[in-house]
This record gives structure tokens, C-alpha cells and sequence, in this order.
């Protein structure tokens, strides 16, 4: 299974990703995840993609979809993998089906999760996280047991800096420009399958998972 969730910031799919990976047994690779690890450990890498990811900008294609080559040639790749955050531009996408083709794989799906944009910035506005085990929750629609705690490791919950402030809309705003027209570019090749995100996570995940038990 070779899939590619899509979706602007917030509509849910590293939350859907984690329960694609409960059930099916295939690689959870988040570019922003990648990048984020990146920016903590201080390497090069992070401190270029640093200033875009605070300014709600893309980090270059250049950059990100070397990334990604390395990440599918792996092992455990080989029998499927789930993307999430990438691709966002086009040249993303072709670049991403030219790297597959040279070991004869292929996008299989694109899930693409719609939300509301006056949902998506209540959802990013309230989102936190564990600084350790990375669990995402909600102060809103999925707070954890005790504030500020995380109910699985018991680390400490912490908001992302860029969905703070300006920077939410900027994303929207940056999603509608260079990732929002990619939707075509899968619906041409009949892979697009467009899921309403603005219901509760086990109802979305319903849809998620009737259209990948299609493609077992
Ligand atoms: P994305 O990976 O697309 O940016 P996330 O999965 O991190 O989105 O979800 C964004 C925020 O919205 C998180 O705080 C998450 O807990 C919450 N969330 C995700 N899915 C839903 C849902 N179906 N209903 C309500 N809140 C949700
Ligand atoms: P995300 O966690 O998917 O919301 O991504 C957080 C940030 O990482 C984005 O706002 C971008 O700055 C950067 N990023 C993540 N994925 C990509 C990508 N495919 N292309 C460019 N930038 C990305």
C-alpha cells in the first residue's frame, strides 16, 4: 500500500495516520515530523528548514523531496508506506512518482482529508503535543486527562510555535496557493478520494479504512 494523505494544516492527518498504523503495517513518514526532529537536534538540516517552517512557508522542494528519496529507498519502505505532509507542490509529486517508477512502485491513493478553514485554525490554535512520545491532542476536542500531561508517557505537553499567532493563516493561506491545486494533478490519474474531515476521528478513520481495504 503506497498511499498519500492530504489535507491543509489541521484537518487530522497525522491523527488518522496513527490509526492507519495501528491496523496496517506500513512506515507513518511525516515530513513536517522529519523536520521538526531536525530543528530539536540543532543539525543542518533544521536550521535550514527552521525559518521557513516559523514563517509558515515551505521549505524549498530541493530540500524536501531529497529527503523523502532517501526515506522510500529504505527497507522497509519497499512493501508500503504512508505519506503524510508531503507532497505539497507539484514538482513534489512528479519528482516523488519519478523516484518510485525507478523501482517499479507507485502512488496507490490520495486521501484527502477536507475541514472547514474556521475549524482548521480552532483545531491548530488548540493542538498540543508530548515533547516525548509525540501524541497529539486537543484542548478542545481531545484534551488529555490531566492539563498539561500526557496521558500515554506522562511527558510534558507542548504547543508547536507555528500554530501560534499569525502563522496559522499564513499555512492556510500558503496551503490554497501551492498544495491545494495538487489535488487535480491526482484526481487526473483517478488515485484522489476525498474524505469529510469535519466529524469525530473514529467516523473519519470509517472512510479511511473502506478505501484501503480496497487496495489489499
Ligand atoms: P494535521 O496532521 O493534518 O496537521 P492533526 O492530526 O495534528 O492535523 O490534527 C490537528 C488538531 O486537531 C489536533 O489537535 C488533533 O487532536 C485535532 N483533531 C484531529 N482530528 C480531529 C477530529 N476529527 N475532530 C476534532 N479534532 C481533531
Ligand atoms: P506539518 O507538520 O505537515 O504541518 O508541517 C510543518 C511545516 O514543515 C510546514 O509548515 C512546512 O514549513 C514544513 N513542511 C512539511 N512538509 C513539507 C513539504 N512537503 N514541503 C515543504 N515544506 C514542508
Amino acid at each position: 500500500m503506497n498511499i498519500v494523505l492530504m489535507g491543509p494544516p489541521g484537518a487530522g492527518k497525522g491523527t488518522q495516520a496513527e490509526f492507519i498504523k495501528a491496523r496496517y503495517p506500513i512506515p507513518h513518514i511525516s515530513t513536517g515530523d522529519i523536520f521538526r526532529e531536525a530543528v530539536a537536534n540543532g543539525t543542518e538540516l533544521g536550521k535550514k528548514a527552521k525559518t521557513y517552517m516559523d514563517s509558515g512557508q515551505l521549505v524549498p522542494d530541493e530540500v524536501t523531496i531529497g529527503i523523502i528519496e532517501e526515506r522510500l529507498a529504505r527497507e522497509d519502505c519497499q512493501k508500503g508506506f504512508l505519506l503524510d505532509g508531503f507532497p505539497r507542490t507539484t514538482v513534489q509529486a512528479e519528482a516523488l512518482d519519478k523516484a518510485l517508477a525507478l523501482t517499479g512502485r507507485k502512488i496507490e491513493a490520495a486521501i484527502n482529508i477536507s475541514v472547514p478553514n474556521e475549524i482548521l485554525v480552532e483545531r491548530m490554535s488548540g493542538r498540543i503535543s508530548c515533547k516525548d512520545c509525540k501524541t497529539v491532542y486537543n484542548l478542545k476536542f481531545n484534551p488529555p486527562a490531566k492539563a498539561g500531561i500526557c496521558d500515554r508517557c506522562g511527558g510534558e505537553l507542548i504547543q508547536r510555535s507555528d500554530d501560534r499567532g499569525d502563522t496559522v493563516g499564513k499555512r492556510l493561506e500558503v496551503y490554497m496557493e501551492q498544495t491545494n491545486p495538487l489535488l487535480d494533478y491526482y484526481k487526473a490519474q483517478g488515485l484522489l478520494h476525498d474524505i469529510d474531515g469535519n466529524r469525530d476521528t473514529e467516523v473519519v478513520f470509517a472512510d479511511v479504512r473502506s478505501i484501503l481495504e480496497k487496495l489489499q
